[in-house]
This record gives structure tokens, C-alpha cells and sequence, in this order.
């Protein structure tokens, strides 16, 4: 369906479903139980567009409807009340994965201006040496990865840098224990010394369930990370497990955003109950918190 077609009908069905959003949203304030929403980009800019850019009038527009309706918040503030286990507003979080140059010209500092919290995750093989992502040379596009340099001074204004392996690689492969080390513990390892934080959460690269293995949780635990992050669309219900935090495309546009943020019934009968039937080893992971 064309863009604009589906953002038309995408605002008709929000406005269909007014009232049963009303009682959700009714609910979750009675209960202190509103679910937490995690937004994942991949580069903001204004040309050369792609399936995962977004322009930079539209991102603008988004955090200024995010500041408005929701309570923007960081992921050590989600994980939190993840564990508390109740909430009492719509906390919203903006994170980017890969790590594109332009984003340091147009997205983080709008992130800066409006002080809304971001994590950038970022795959490190591509910042080192400056190649293009395999999606975008796939397609014929290679864009500029962010630098050593542009990730420290990210780092130094207050944006959380998160790993997103080394090589952009797909967890759901068979992987050998080093390769695992080296795409996820080393990783840490690298971003720590680059920016003097501790690199708290890990986001698989893909991010749907079959991207991501129990071996490779194994090791993002083992290596000392809080938290992992998925990104096959689902909500964070408090209570739910705070060792992993599930998020929503934020590029489709603003309609899609607005659907997924007032709490679209349908999404949410589907998609807040998603079970994953990883183990996460809790003594290991919750005495790192
Ligand atoms: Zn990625």
C-alpha cells in the first residue's frame, strides 16, 4: 500500500477505535500499569532514502508528539520499573541501531535539544573501519557509518551507547563459543574503552525471535550486560522480564507511530503477550543490576 494510503487509513482506524484505546488507557492509570515502549530507528536524513531511514521533519515531529502525549524515559528507567512491577505513565524510549554518520548532523542533536534520553547501539567493525553495512551495500547504497571519534563525543553529551555485536551478524546461525565472545563480549570490551561508560544492554542484530539463540543470551549475561533488546514489535508490561526489553519500529511514519503509542487494541491483544521461551540465568543477570 502506498505510504500515504496506509497513513490515511492507519489514522481512520485510530479514530474507529477511539474509545476502546480510552478504556485501555483508562485501565492502566487505575492499575499504575501502563506498558513501557521502546522505539528503534536506524538513521535519520534527508536524502538517499531507504526502508530504514526516516527525514528529519518527520523524526522532529515524532519527538515533539512523543514530548506532548508520553513520558520520554531511558532504559535504566524502563528496566526499572520493569522490576518494580507497576507504572503510571506511558514511558517512551528512543534508541538507534547500526550507528549512521548522519545521524550526528540531524537526530542526536535534536534528541539534545528536546533532552530526551536515547541509546545508540552500535555494530563496532563498521565504525573502526569506515565500510558500508551489508544492507546497504546489498542495495547498492553504502552509506557512512559513524567514527571512533563521533561515538566518544556521543558518549561525552550524555547519549547511553549500547553494542550491537561486532559484525552485524544473525545470532540465529550456528555460532562457535569464540565467534559468540568475540561478536558480543569483546564488543562490550571495545565500547567500554572507547567511551568510559559501562555498556549496559545489547540489541541482536534483525532482532526478531529467530536472529536471537539461547547461546548467544548465554554470553550477553555472561559478559556482564544488564539487559538485551529485541525488535519484533512487542510492548513492556511491568512485571514482565526486565532482562529483556522488546521494542517497536519508530520508521514507518507517523501514523504508525501514533497507532502504536495510544495503545492500538488489536496490537495489543496480539502482540503484549509475545512468548519467548528463552532462559535467562536470574542469579547471573539480576546481581548486575
Ligand atoms: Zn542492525
Amino acid at each position: 500500500m502506498p505510504r500515504l494510503h496506509r497513513e490515511i487509513s492507519l489514522s481512520i482506524y485510530r479514530w474507529a477505535t477511539a474509545r476502546k484505546r480510552a478504556r485501555l488507557m483508562s485501565t492502566f492509570e487505575e492499575q499504575k500499569m501502563f506498558p513501557a515502549s521502546i522505539l528503534f530507528y536506524h538513521r535519520v536524513a534527508s536524502h538517499q532514502m531507504n526502508a530504514w531511514s526516516i527525514k528529519t521533519g518527520n523524526f522532529e515531529r515524532q519527538l515533539d508528539w512523543i514530548l506532548a502525549n508520553t513520558s520520554p524515559a531511558s532504559l535504566d528507567q524502563i528496566r526499572d520499573t520493569q522490576l518494580i512491577g507497576s507504572r503510571d505513565k506511558p514511558q517512551v524510549a528512543v534508541t538507534f541501531d547500526d550507528g549512521y554518520g548522519e545521524n550526528c548532523e540531524h537526530a542526536i542533536p535534536a534528541l539534545l535539544e528536546r533532552q530526551i534520553p536515547c541509546t545508540y547501539f552500535v555494530a563496532t567493525h563498521f565504525i573502526e573501519t569506515g565500510s558500508a553495512f551489508p544492507h546497504d551495500q546489498a542495495c547498492g547504497i553504502p552509506l557512512r557509518p559513524n567514527t571512533v571519534a563521533e561515538i566518544k563525543q556521543m558518549a561525552n553529551l550524555g547519549i547511553q551507547i549500547g553494542a550491537h555485536s561486532h559484525t552485524h551478524v544473525d545470532f540465529g546461525r550456528p555460532l562457535s563459543d569464540s565467534e559468540l565472545r568475540f561478536e558480543i563480549t569483546d564488543v562490550r570490551k571495545r565500547l567500554q574503552d572507547w567511551t568510559g561508560q559501562s555498556i549496559d544492554y545489547f540489541a541482536f542484530p534483525f532482532g526478531l525471535k529467530r536472529n536471537i539463540s539461547q547461546e548467544a543470551i548465554d554470553v550477553v549475561f555472561e559478559s556482564g550486560f544488564k539487559s538485551f533488546v529485541s525488535a519484533a514489535g512487542g510492548m513492556n508490561q511491568p512485571g514482565q522480564d526486565a532482562n529483556h526489553l522488546q521494542r517497536i519500529h519508530g520508521d514507518p511514519g507517523m501514523a504508525s507511530l501514533k497507532n502504536w503509542l495510544t495503545f492500538d487494541p488489536r496490537k495489543w491483544k496480539a502482540k503484549s503477550s509475545i512468548e519467548y521461551d528463552f532462559r535467562i540465568n536470574h542469579s547471573s543477570a539480576l546481581s548486575k543490576a
